[in-house]
């Protein structure tokens, strides 16, 4: 099948990919492995920032300003500066394509703060704003006639002879057939890996970062894969996230004596780095927003005592939540240059699967629905005009075939795979060694080496989940490798990235 612009991932990034590249005036075709809806992106619960100064003084230069502090030096600013200008336009877009914001009393979009920030910032639709985000998107994406198919598995990127990328292999999941679709740019948008940590993540079981293992196992360059971000409030026993909204509106983090022991809102690594050391003393932490009553939790925090009571069965407008430190969201990835194009030609990529480097070191809260709704607009744009450039479609020169070898199935990855995420949890986490670092990374290649060892146990062809979760847990391996070896070689703390003595 050939398209203009193929774009793998149909959440918040590839959507507004979708529709920028088809108001571009090309074909569009998204394939995505689960439903549009159920991208991770519709989990985003606090916000999304632009410096509209609705609720009190602000300004796009705080905005740039608090997120290159944030980012520890490793952000690019010109890349900073370009999507905080542009937040305000683009919230002013969600809003006019339907996006439900919470208003204020006199109508305007309604702001919160989140951590790192200096002024109340997020816009937001109560605690539920990934969602709305995600379903006006999709709604858009239809309403332009974007051709979305669902539960296509990217498989491997298809190179012409000249190494330029031309399409990808993908698997059906439905027939469990193997399809090649061509096109003149193909945008990745598959989203992060914070998945490889397994049970200690708040994200999505898809969330594996398949499309950063695909790229780079096709030459593509990726870029501070070490920063992983842990969110300070993960339900204790479940992981689920108690968002940052809950802090930001004014919620208190105590000890188990109940006493308040750092700064609520301070950047995300510096408040799980406070915790992970109370956990280590012996102490458990708590969440308290039961002096915010139960009105104003209702109004604006209802998912996370919808949450708490389901997860963790506590009310937060009467007990305190349990909470420990999980993996969260994942700084690294593709690098990108200033066109959203990859070190590949012909390959784009938008979204948490990117690194546009706006975040370095560690994201501020609120950030990430701005980057991918801004950038995925842009590489959508960008892709449309390289398509629009080039006659023809190229073809494939060769592709590689993981499947085609033969599994021996005595070693069972799901077992593996649970320790992986136990393994990078405690040696590849809030605090790493070189010695645990080196340990991991042991495991992770010993896992590679078994592979073929492996397999998927169930031979069906149609919908076979048992071979998609393998396949995931090849590609959680690669993305796990190429953190830990990002962690080995940065040598001093910075960020996400904090070393401590042997
Ligand atoms: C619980 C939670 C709360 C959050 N809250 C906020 C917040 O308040 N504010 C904020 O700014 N950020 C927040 N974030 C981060 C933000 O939601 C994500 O960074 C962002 O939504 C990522 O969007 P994306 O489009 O890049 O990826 P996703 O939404 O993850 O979409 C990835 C898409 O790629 C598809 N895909 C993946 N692999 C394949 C494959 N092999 N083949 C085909 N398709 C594939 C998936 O099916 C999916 O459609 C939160 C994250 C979590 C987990």
């Amino acid at each position: 099948m050939k398209t203009d612009v193929l774009i793998i991932g149909a959440g918040g990034a590839g959507l507004s990919a979708a529709i920028a590249a088809k108001e571009a005036g090309v074909d569009v075709l998204v394939l995505t492995k689960e439903y549009p809806t159920r991208s991770q992106t519709c989990m985003a619960q606090g916000g999304i920032n632009a410096a509209l100064g609705n609720v009190s003084e602000d300004s796009v230069e705080e905005h740039i300003q608090n997120t290159l502090k944030s980012a520890h030096g490793l952000a690019n600013e010109e890349a900073v500066r370009y999507m905080c200008s542009e937040a305000p336009a683009t919230i002013a877009w969600l809003d006019s394509i339907g996006v439900c914001f919470s208003r204020t009393t006199d109508a305007k979009i309604a702001q919160r703060r989140l951590g790192g920030a200096s002024a109340p910032r997020a816009c937001y639709a109560q605690d539920y704003t990934g969602l709305k985000i995600l379903h006006t998107l999709y709604e858009e994406a239809l309403k332009h006639d974007v051709e979305i198919k669902n539960e296509k598995v990217l498989l491997e990127l298809l190179k012409d002879s000249n190494d330029v990328v031309c399409g990808a292999l993908m698997l059906d999941i439905r027939s469990g057939q193997k399809e090649s679709y061509f096109a003149k740019s193909v945008v990745l948008a598959s989203g992060g890996y914070s998945r490889i940590y397994d049970k200690n993540s708040t994200n999505s079981v898809k969330s594996t970062g398949d499309g950063i293992a695909v790229a780079a196992r096709a030459g593509a360059k990726l870029l501070d894969m070490e920063f992983v971000q842990f969110h300070p409030t993960g339900l204790k026993n479940s992981s689920i996230l108690i968002s940052e909204s809950a802090r930001g509106e004014g919620g208190y983090l105590l000890n188990s004596k109940g006493e308040r022991f750092t700064n609520e809102l301070a950047p995300r690594d510096e408040v799980s780095r406070a915790i992970d050391a109370a956990i280590k003393k012996g102490e458990d932490v708590f969440l308290d927003i039961r002096h915010l009553g139960e009105e104003f939790i209702d109004e604006g925090l209802p998912q996370e005592r919808k949450l708490a009571k389901l997860y963790a069965n506590v009310d937060p407008v009467y007990d305190l939540i349990p909470i420990k430190p999980v993996a969260h969201y994942t700084m690294g990835g593709i690098e990108m240059d200033n066109n959203s194009q990859s070190s590949l030609e012909g390959l784009y990529a938008c979204g948490e699967c990117s690194n546009h480097r706006v975040h370095g070191a560690n994201r501020l809260g609120g950030n990430s629905l701005l980057e991918i709704v801004v950038f995925g607009r842009e590489a959508g744009v960008n892709a449309a005009q390289r398509a629009q450039k080039m006659d023809a479609h190229a073809s494939a020169s060769s592709q590689d075939d993981f499947l085609a070898q033969e599994f021996t199935k005595e070693l069972d990855f799901y077992a593996l795979r649970e320790e992986l995420g136990n393994v990078l949890y405690e040696k590849v986490g809030i605090v790493r060694r070189e010695s645990e670092l080196e340990e991991a990374l042991a495991f992770v290649k010993e896992c590679q080496q078994n592979l073929p060892k492996m397999g998927a146990k169930d031979n069906a062809l149609r919908y076979n989940t048992n071979l998609i979760e393998f396949l995931e847990f090849r590609n959680m391996l690669d993305v796990s490798e190429a953190v830990i070896t990002g962690a080995l070689k940065r040598k001093e703390s910075v960020g996400a990235h904090f070393l401590a003595e042997e």
